[in-house]
């Protein structure tokens, strides 16, 4: 541990001793080294619950710069020891799950989606700490340097990840020579974490030169494109490819645009490539042509009540729009005029103007169960998985319809696909309730027992109650 580093001052109030301060200093850190190993969690919290009336002014310039590069220290060692428990919660888990006879194919399932709860984050992020955590056990002298606080899991994830396809011989290899002696360990840390990157892939690639060139045709095979929202209703488009294929693309759009340019377009370069995409891919001029998209507006449903029942406030009108979410009013309103033209798609979802919760749909002509399936996706936005934010690609039944459950709202959820494979591990249990607000909860309890709570966005901000 990292703590006799601390400010003298920190430890202050045992100054008053008449012991030695040194030996006083060595005995509290000592019998705080014994707390952390003894009771790791009532350590953690104590240190968290500690740190929290960090007082800046009762310290001086240097021991607050001292405070910044130790509790940097800290953090590494935390993170560390997460994944130490992280190999422990799998190596428990695969011992229940095989004493209980599942098949050796299926063991280790659902163990991500608990380290992601624990840490409060996406399910996809517990799989990557999981990986993390049982690779790097393989390597001594990284895992060395991450327990001691003196790099970081950032740093550790980038050079495990330039590594993991080597054979087991290789990565050792790879992790003596990255930091088997001090000298190169003291190297290593100084190194950013691109440079530590860089010099893993060296690494590699050296050890294993056949492996690299079977790689790099791998990793084409994982070309891709993604999309996320960005600020101000715009979406963020990103392509994963070949590097031939992504120069030729970057060329194509400059071209377009120095053309454009050339001809008096007074359009920025930025934006004559943008339009170029979005016109040679869906066919469609993005300046011209309105575009065919789906458009749900969400509307209370006193909106739709005969007056005075509004408590003289404007009716609300969200858009959600399929494929991106969320867009306001005024858009909403542009995009339903084009959707008119161009015989897109636009419904109307009815809110709880109390609550803000969805409550109905109306549709043209769908089939019952197809409808619900919208009304979940639209009440629950994302994954219902605490902290996952994936899109809805499953509605669940959250008892299953095997037990009784029914199909309905209530008994409704929209999963991610990954999430609705964990759920359905053994030992995961879920239920749902309603709150007296009519709020809708869903309590996921996992193989350990502890207990998660979602509720879905409101599809607007809860009006307040009547004066
Ligand atoms: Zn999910």
């Amino acid at each position: 541990m990292v703590l006799h580093r601390f400010p003298r001052k920190a430890f202050s109030a045992y100054s008053l001793s008449v012991v030695d301060p040194r030996i006083e200093h060595m005995s509290e850190s000592l019998a705080i080294e014994a707390l952390v190993r003894d009771d790791p969690v009532a350590a953690a919290r104590a240190f968290a619950r500690g740190l929290a009336d960090l007082a800046p002014e009762s310290f001086c310039e240097t021991d607050l710069v001292d405070v910044l590069g130790e509790l940097e220290t800290l953090k590494c060692a935390a993170e560390s020891a997460q994944a130490v428990a992280t190999r422990g919660v799998y190596a428990a888990a695969v011992a229940r799950q095989r004493a209980a006879g599942w098949r050796s194919s299926r063991l280790g399932q659902g163990v991500g989606h608990q380290v992601a709860l624990a840490r409060r984050e996406p399910p996809s992020r517990g799989s990557t700490h999981l990986g993390l955590a049982r690779e790097v056990a393989a390597l001594p002298h990284l895992a060395g340097l991450w327990a001691a606080g003196r790099v970081s899991e950032r740093k550790v994830s980038l050079i495990v990840g330039r590594i993991v396809w080597l054979d087991a011989d290789d990565r050792r290899g790879v992790d003596a020579q990255l930091a088997g002696d001090p000298e190169r360990a003291e190297r290593l840390c100084q190194m950013n974490d691109w440079q530590a990157r860089g010099a893993a892939e060296a690494l590699a690639c050296a050890a294993d030169p056949a492996g690299a060139v079977r790689r790099r045709a791998a990793a084409e095979a994982d070309r891709h494109v993604t999309s996320r929202p960005a600020p101000d209703t715009m979406m963020r488009l990103s392509a994963l490819l070949p590097v031939k294929d992504g120069v030729a693309l970057i060329a194509a759009l400059r071209l377009a645009a120095d053309q454009a340019r050339a001809a008096g377009d007074d359009r920025t370069r930025g934006q004559v490539m943008a339009d170029t995409l979005v016109g040679r891919v869906t066919g469609r001029d993005p300046l011209t042509d309105p575009a065919p998209v789906t458009v749900d507006v969400t509307v209370p449903l006193d909106a739709l009540l005969p007056d005075g029942s509004h408590d003289g406030q404007a009716p609300h009108a969200f858009g959600w729009v399929d494929g991106y979410g969320e867009v306001p009013a005024d858009l909403t309103r542009s995009l339903v005029a084009d959707a008119v033209e161009t015989l897109g798609v636009f419904r109307r979802v009815f809110t709880d103007p109390a609550t803000g919760q969805l409550v109905a749909m109306e549709s043209a002509a769908r089939r019952f169960p197809a409808l619900l399936a919208l009304l979940l996706r639209r009440r629950d936005t994302y994954c219902r998985t605490p902290w996952c934010g994936a899109p809805i690609r499953h509605t669940d039944h959250v008892l299953p319809a095997e037990e009784g459950g029914p199909t309905s709202a209530d008994n409704g959820q929209g999963l991610c696909e990954a999430c609705n494979y964990a759920k359905q591990a053994p030992g995961w249990r879920s239920k749902t309730r309603t709150d007296p607000d009519g709020t809708h909860v869903v309590e996921t309890t996992t193989p350990t027992g502890h207990t998660h709570e979602t509720r879905p966005p409101p599809a607007h901000p809860p009006r307040s109650p009547r004066e």
